[in-house]
């Protein structure tokens, strides 16, 4: 399951961060996925629960952020959002674009219980 190794990576990252902090447990984990990114959010939450089980991150709530997807026209060189559906240029209409942003699945924030500090990471 896909889902799973990425939530397992996600959780190695975390307790890293509560180690280095000190902290107790993890309260809040938010993770950024864009459209792109060929993860079902539901699928990663599911995936989530199995994951931290027994970890520093077990009773923390994952939230995840849909990230927008940018494109960089290849034609007028204009960059805009897209569709995930319609990579196509807003100034130009023209579909030949680059993959600026949309496809990554990244650890943004982590909320620590003992500190009640924010480490950003992204
Ligand atoms: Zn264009």
């Amino acid at each position: 399951m896909h889902e799973l190794s990425i939530c397992q990576s996600l959780i190695k990252q975390v307790e890293t961060i509560a180690q280095e902090r000190k902290a107790q447990c993890v309260t809040l984990i938010v993770v950024g996925m864009g459209s792109l990114s060929g993860v079902d959010a539901q699928l990663l939450q599911n995936a989530y629960v199995i994951a931290s089980a027994g970890t520093v991150a077990e009773k923390a709530e994952l939230i995840i952020e849909h990230l927008p997807i940018r494109v960089k026209c290849n034609q007028c060189g204009s960059e805009s959002d897209a569709l995930p559906n319609k990579l196509v240029c807003k100034q130009c209409g023209d579909w030949q674009t680059t993959l600026l942003s949309g496809n990554e699945l990244m650890l943004m924030s982590v909320e620590l219980e003992k500190s009640q500090e924010s480490a950003v990471v992204h």
